[in-house]
């Protein structure tokens, strides 16, 4: 039997073929994955992953897609979506995730428990997985500074329990993380009062509508903070504010961010991410880097 088929079997409604992923990505563009499936139990994992080893099938997990760009030629062999795993609890100090639940979500969990440590955090659009692998962060918070631990599982299909200290982080970056796929994390928090907890978040989330461009698909921030500086300055005072490649823009209103403002190809967004980079680089010698993850092939 052909690896599709089996997966079909195994998954049923669960696996879907030559699946668009302008529908799971937020930048609303991207060409089919092969095959996508929404694995729930360490079962169901391990099934996949002892399949795309014997059959040598490259394999990606995706959380809430709103830090990747997929091209239009699509994503060979499987992609596996975390969005059935998603419960939520909270113990003392901690609150646990498992890696499909909306990091915002979270976020309110703890806020409405009265436990401090995340509230700014809240409204980044992804999972609880892609915040891990990513150590996302906002206004001076990063999910790294109360990750406790992460529950994984390698390609192998090997559990593991791995403490803070054994993934070594730093800004956007966790150390070694791409061995595993995550499943769930404990974040350690601080127990305070929840009005100014509530009131911190509240804040966040303003400040985020009125910066933000969120009436557009985006991913969010293109490239990495350079160190010492901000990647939307730079873009702005080379005068790229509003530059356009077919229905992709600079955003008007924050130039840290791309839109999808009109039927953007992947393509769109992408050479305009190259754009970006050749006239920052000539304008001011700083080599912007993305912090946005390309996957599958583009055209040329
Ligand atoms: C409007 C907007 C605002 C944003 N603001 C911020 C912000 O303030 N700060 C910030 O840091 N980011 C921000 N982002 C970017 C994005 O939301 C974060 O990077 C987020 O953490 C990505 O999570 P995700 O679930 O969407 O990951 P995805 O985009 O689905 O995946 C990102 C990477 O994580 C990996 N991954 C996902 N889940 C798992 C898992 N369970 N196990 C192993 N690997 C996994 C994927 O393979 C991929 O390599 C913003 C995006 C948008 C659209």
């Amino acid at each position: 039997m052909d690896y599709k088929k089996e997966l079909s079997t195994y998954f049923q409604e669960n696996c879907l073929l030559n699946e668009p992923m302008h529908r799971h990505t937020t930048y609303r563009a991207g060409g089919p994955a092969e095959v996508y499936v929404y694995p729930k139990s360490t079962e169901d994992w391990c099934f996949v992953l002892k399949l795309a080893q014997t059959e040598n099938i490259p394999l990606r997990i995706i959380g809430f897609g709103s830090n990747i760009l997929v091209g239009s030629k699509g994503i060979k062999g499987i992609t596996c979506s975390t969005k059935r795993m998603n419960q939520t609890a909270v113990k003392g100090n901690r609150v646990t995730a498992e890696a499909g639940a909306a990091l915002d979500k979270v976020c309110e969990t703890a806020v409405r428990a009265g436990l401090a440590g995340m509230e700014k955090l809240s409204g980044i659009p992804g999972s609880v997985g892609g915040a891990v692998y990513m150590n996302a962060g906002a206004f001076g918070q990063e999910t790294f500074d109360c990750l406790e631990y992460v529950e994984a599982i390698d390609f192998e299909g090997r559990p593991a329990v791995l403490l803070k200290k054994d993934l070594p982080h730093a800004y956007r970056h966790v150390e070694g993380i791409g061995n595993y796929i995550v499943l769930s994390a404990g974040f350690s928090l601080e127990k305070k009062e929840f009005a100014p907890l509530m009131e911190a978040r509240n804040g966040v989330l303003h400040k985020r509508i009125e910066k933000q461009p969120l009436d557009f698909p985006s991913a969010g921030s293109v490239f990495k903070r350079p160190v010492g500086d901000y990647a939307s300055r730079l873009i702005d005072e080379a005068g790229l504010r509003g530059l356009s490649i077919g229905g992709a823009k600079v955003s008007e209103k924050h130039a840290g961010f791309i839109v999808n403002f009109n039927h953007a190809t992947p393509e769109d967004i992408k050479h305009l991410m190259e754009e970006i980079k050749r006239q920052v680089r000539q304008k001011s010698g700083i080599e912007l880097e993305l912090e946005q993850i390309l996957w599958g092939e583009f055209e040329v």
